[in-house]
Formats: C-alpha cells, sequence, structure tokens
C-alpha cells in the first residue's frame, strides 16, 4: 500500500525535510501540500519548495482541501494551525501525526480530541535516540533518590520560538512521572537574581539559543560528589522526519487513538 502524505508547513524546515525523505519512496508519496495564508511559497511546488524535483502537487492554503487529500497528515507547523489540522483529520478519518511543539492546553485538547476518532501520532521529539533517553530518565529517576537534583539543559537553534523546548518539558515528564511529582508545580524555568536556594525535589530546565543546533538536551542528576548526565544530540533534522514518516506509515488500519513514538518503535 502506498500511503498518500501531507505536508503542513511544507516551505518550513521541518516541511521542507519531510518531503525530502519521503521523495523516491515506494511506500509512500506526497499528495498534498499546505502553508500559512501569508506564506510566499503558497502556489509553489512542495518538491521545488524542497529543493527537489517537482512533485506536480502546489502548495495551498486551503486546510480542509489539504487534509482531505491525503492518508495521514505530517504537521510540524505553528500550535494553532496544528489544533485546526487535529480536528479536520477527524472530521475527515486521516491521521495524524503531529510534532509541533508549544500548544497550549486547549490546543492539546483538540488533538486528543481528535484521537477519539482518528489515529493520532504525538511526539515532542520523533528521533529514535530521544525516545530512547525517555526510558532511560525515567529509570535513572527510579532508581536516584530526591537527594539527586535533577536539571535539564537544552540548546536549539536561534530561530526556535518556544521555550524550554518541548523535548526537555517531555523529559522532565518522565522524570517528574518516576519520582511520583507533578512537573508543573515542581519545575523550576529560568533563575535570574536573587533567587534563593534550589528548591529540594524541584525540576530545573536551562534553554540555550544560537546557531544553527537541531537540538541537544543533557538530563542531569547531580548528587553530594557525583553526577550522572544522559546527552543526546541532534546533529541534523532528518532524525525527526524519518522518525515522523515511519509513524505516518505505521497508521494505515489502527484503531483509533493517541499513539506516541514508543508505539511506533515499539519500545
Ligand atoms: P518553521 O518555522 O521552519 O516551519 C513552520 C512552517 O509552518 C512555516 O513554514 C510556516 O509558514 C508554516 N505555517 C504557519 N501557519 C501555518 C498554517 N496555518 N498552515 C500550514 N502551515 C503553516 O519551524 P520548524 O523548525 O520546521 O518547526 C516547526 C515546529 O515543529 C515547531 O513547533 C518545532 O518545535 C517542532 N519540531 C518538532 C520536532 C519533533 O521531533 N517533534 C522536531 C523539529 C521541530
Amino acid at each position: 500500500m502506498t500511503v498518500r502524505l501531507g505536508i503542513a508547513g511544507a516551505a518550513g524546515r521541518m516541511g521542507q525535510m519531510l518531503v525530502h525523505e519521503a521523495v523516491g519512496r515506494s511506500d509512500c508519496r506526497v499528495t498534498s501540500a499546505s502553508e500559512g495564508p501569508a506564506s510566499p511559497a503558497l502556489g509553489q511546488d512542495a518538491g521545488t519548495a524542497a529543493g527537489v524535483a517537482p512533485l506536480g502537487v502546489a502548495i495551498g492554503a486551503d486546510a480542509e482541501a489539504f487534509v482531505r487529500g491525503c492518508d495521514a497528515v505530517l504537521d510540524f507547523t505553528v500550535p494553532a494551525a496544528t489544533a485546526r489540522h487535529a480536528v479536520l483529520a477527524a472530521r475527515h478519518g486521516v491521521a495524524l501525526v503531529a510534532g509541533t511543539t508549544g500548544l497550549n492546553a486547549e490546543q492539546e485538547r483538540a488533538i486528543a480530541e481528535a484521537a477519539r476518532t482518528t489515529v493520532v501520532v504525538r511526539a515532542a521529539n520523533f528521533s529514535l535516540g530521544v525516545n530512547l533517553l525517555l526510558g532511560l530518565v525515567e529509570r535513572a529517576a527510579r532508581s536516584l533518590d530526591a537527594a539527586w537534583d535533577i536539571e535539564i539543559v537544552e540548546m536549539h537553534h536561534r530561530h526556535k520560538v518556544d521555550a524550554p523546548s518541548g523535548t526537555a518539558l517531555a523529559l522532565g515528564q518522565a522524570a517528574a512521572r518516576a519520582r511520583g511529582i507533578y512537573l508543573d508545580v515542581t519545575s523550576e524555568r529560568g533563575r535570574d537574581g536573587l533567587t534563593g536556594a534550589r528548591k529540594p525535589g524541584a525540576i530545573g530546565f536551562a534553554s540555550l539559543r544560537g546557531g544553527d543546533v537541531a537540538g541537544e538536551h543533557t538530563v542531569l542528576f547531580a548528587a553530594e560528589g557525583e553526577r550522572l548526565e544522559l546527552i543526546h544530540k541532534a546533529t541534523t533534522r532528518a532524525i525527526f522526519a524519518r522518525g515522523a514518516l515511519a509513524a505516518a506509515l505505521w497508521t494505515p488500519g489502527r484503531p483509533p487513538g493517541l499513539y506516541a513514538m514508543k508505539d511506533v518503535l515499539g519500545l
């Protein structure tokens, strides 16, 4: 079976990478592509916009026509667009692979709601390495008691608009889950000035921005006299695109539901 892919935000960094990874494969083909209403890429061929050969698929701004033109939407755009695509994917029985980060609670609810009627794969990070790291962090946080302070440091390129990264938050959630605490009430985000001593049991976050860094995450467990660091470094966005593509190819025939990359990878 050839899975028909819809690339949302086709002229964006991830959108272009997804087109790049999808061309030349026999198990899928790009059949629709979209961009925001103000994008200069509207009307362009999705292949041309991605720097590959033309695909005969024009980038459009009509979200409903875009969703209807495929079996699976791959969405790495902006939170409002992803929430809208979730509603449309559910309406038309199209699978959704959603990678956008920085969604608010209402937008996340729109995704969860869509998963009641269609297949949704949601991940803050589609790389194999980070999905393994999530499990390692959970295991370490369960083994090391609260005498071990947990700090999460991430670095991304200068264009990233949300902080901490969705991946850093997912890593924090994994650690919090293992310790039986709520990340919302225990996280320390952005220290500045006379902060006072570190709160016992807190999970701290620090975000660095600069250059073209595709994504680096370090989870530190720091105790008196020793420190454990678990590190993942992405050197290319292709790893996220490949993971998202694997997720899209995994969706046909699945029952509706909200799935994670660990389901796709069988971890
Ligand atoms: P980007 O800004 O390069 O691309 C986003 C694209 O979406 C832009 O081209 C923009 O014009 C387009 N867009 C805006 N509104 C739209 C709409 N209504 N319909 C269709 N397209 C629309 O950003 P990026 O670096 O590609 O990242 C996009 C998102 O994906 C971010 O939230 C980022 O954090 C996330 N991301 C997730 C992963 C992961 O593995 N989950 C990996 C990389 C990036």
